[in-house]
C-alpha cells in the first residue's frame, strides 16, 4: 500500500488530507471547549509531516452531525486552533469547505503551510447515497488539491465524498495514521497470539453484535459488558427492567451462546450489575447498588457490571497475550458507574502482549479515568471502522487506495 512518499516530491504541492478531528465539545456555540483531543493529537504527525515537506497541506474533516447544514456549534475553527497549537507549522481555517472562500484561501497558502476546512459535513452531499451526486462533490473537493492523503482512520469505513470519492481523483496516499490502524487490525485478525481476549461494551448494541459473529471464530474468551450485556442476559431468561434491550437481537444473542458452547468460545457474562433507578441526569447517580445479574428488579436499569465480574473480568484478561477492547463496561462518565471501565482498562496495562483500545468513547474513557497511553499497545481512533474490518468487511476508503 502506498504511502506518502509515493507522492513523489512534495514541496509547493497543494496536498489534501482526510483526518479524524471529530472530537468531543463542550460549552456554547460561540465559545467551544474541546473536552479531549485525542484524534487531534493522532492526526498531527501526518499533516506536520507533509508540511515539513514544503506542501501547502489542506485539511478537510467532519465535527457531529451537522445533517448537511451549517451549525455553527459545530464549526472545526476551534479544531483548527488545536490542532496549530500541537504542530510547528503556522495552521489557518477558512469557514468554507469548496466555495470561493475555500479557494481563495488555497490560493493563498504558502509551502509547508496548512488550511483547515470548514466542517465536511456542513454539505449534504458528503454523505449522500447518492453516487452522481457525491461524484459532483468529490470533484469540487478535488479541484482544490494535486494530491490525496488518506489518514481519518474513524471514517474509511464510510463511502463518502472526501473518504471514498475524492481518492478516485487525485493520485493518493495512505497517511501514517491509517497505516498504523491496519497493520494492528491485521496483527488481530491474521495470527493473534493466544489467548486472545476480546472484550466488548458500550451502548451501540445492534453494532457490536456483528463483531462477534466474526470473532468467535478467532477469539479464546469473550468478554461482555456495558449496554448490550442485557440483551444476552434476556437471552437467558433474566429480567433487566428498564435496561437497554435490543428485543429483536434476542434469538441472535442466543445463537452466539450456543455456538460459543459448541466450539469451546468462553462467553463471560457479569455476575452482578451495579444498577440505579433511572439514567444518570446532570452526571449523577440517583441510588446506585449493587444486584446479582439474575436478580435485577423491573425497575431498575444496569449501568455498570459489578465488583464481582469486574474482578473476574481482569483475571480472564491477565494471561491474555493479545486483547481487543471496544466499549466502556458502564456508563464510566459517571463515577458510581465507571468501576468496571476502570478493571478493564487497568487489565490491559498489565497485558504481556498486543493490547488494543478501540472505539472513541473507550479511548476517552481510558484517558478520562487516569490511566497513560502509552500504557497499551495501541488506541484506536476509530469504532466503527475497526469493528468493520474485525467483522470482515472491506472497508470503502482502504480498498479505494488499492486501485
Ligand atoms: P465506543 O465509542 O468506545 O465504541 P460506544 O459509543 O458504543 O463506545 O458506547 C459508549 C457509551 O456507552 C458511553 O457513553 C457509556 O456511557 C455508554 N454505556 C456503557 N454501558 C452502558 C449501559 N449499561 N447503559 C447505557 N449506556 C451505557
Ligand atoms: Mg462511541
Amino acid at each position: 500500500m502506498s504511502d506518502i512518499a509515493s507522492l513523489g516530491e512534495l514541496s509547493g504541492k497543494r496536498v489534501l488530507v482526510r483526518s479524524d478531528l471529530n472530537v468531543p465539545l463542550d460549552g456554547p456555540a460561540e465559545a467551544r471547549v474541546i473536552t479531549d483531543d485525542g484524534r487531534i493529537r493522532a492526526s498531527a504527525p501526518t499533516i506536520a509531516a507533509l508540511a515539513g515537506a514544503g506542501a501547502k497541506v489542506l485539511v478537510t474533516a467532519h465535527l457531529g452531525r451537522p445533517r448537511g447544514a451549517h451549525d455553527p456549534a459545530l464549526s472545526l475553527a476551534p479544531v483548527a486552533a488545536r490542532l496549530g497549537e500541537l504542530i510547528e507549522a503556522p495552521v489557518s481555517f477558512v469557514p468554507d469547505t469548496v466555495g470561493p472562500q475555500a479557494q481563495q484561501a488555497v490560493a493563498a497558502l504558502g509551502d509547508g503551510e496548512v488550511l483547515v476546512l470548514e466542517n465536511i459535513r456542513f454539505n449534504a452531499a458528503e454523505t449522500s447515497k447518492d453516487d452522481a451526486e457525491r461524484g459532483a462533490f468529490a470533484t469540487e473537493l478535488a479541484s482544490l488539491a494535486d494530491a490525496f492523503v488518506s489518514d481519518g482512520f474513524g471514517v474509511v469505513h464510510r463511502k463518502q465524498a472526501s473518504v471514498y470519492d475524492v481518492a478516485q481523483r487525485l493520485p493518493h496516499a495512505m497517511g501514517a495514521l491509517v497505516a498504523t490502524e491496519i497493520e494492528v487490525l491485521r496483527r488481530l485478525t491474521e495470527t493473534p497470539e493466544r489467548p486472545y481476549v476480546v472484550v466488548l461494551g458500550g451502548s451501540k448494541v445492534s453494532d457490536k453484535l456483528g463483531v462477534i459473529e466474526n470473532l468467535l471464530a478467532k477469539a479464546d474468551r469473550l468478554l461482555i459488558g456495558g449496554g448490550m450485556v442485557f440483551t444476552f442476559l434476556r437471552a437467558q431468561g433474566h429480567e433487566v427492567g428498564t435496561s437497554l434491550l435490543e428485543a429483536d437481537q434476542l434469538d441472535t444473542c442466543r445463537d452466539y451462546l450456543a455456538r460459543a458452547a459448541e466450539t469451546g468460545v468462553q462467553i463471560l457474562l457479569p455476575t452482578d450489575v451495579v444498577v440505579d433507578t433511572a439514567f444518570p441526569g446532570g452526571g449523577r447517580a440517583t441510588s446506585p447498588s449493587v444486584v446479582p445479574a439474575d436478580q435485577i428488579p423491573a425497575d431498575a436499569m444496569g449501568l455498570d457490571i459489578g465488583p464481582d465480574s469486574a474482578k473476574a473480568f481482569a483475571e480472564a484478561l491477565a494471561d491474555a497475550r493479545t486483547v481487543f477492547w471496544n466499549g466502556p463496561m458502564g456508563v464510566f462518565e459517571v463515577d458510581e458507574f465507571a468501576g468496571g471501565t476502570r478493571a478493564v482498562a487497568h487489565a490491559l496495562t498489565g497485558i504481556d502482549g498486543l493490547s488494543v483500545v478501540g472505539g472513541g468513547d473507550s479511548a476517552a474513557a481510558v484517558r478520562r479515568l487516569g490511566f497513560a497511553e502509552d500504557a497499551f499497545g495501541h488506541i484506536s481512533t476509530g469504532g466503527g471502522a475497526s469493528l468493520e474490518y474485525l467483522e470482515g468487511k472491506e472497508l470503502p476508503g482502504i480498498a479505494v487506495l488499492e486501485s
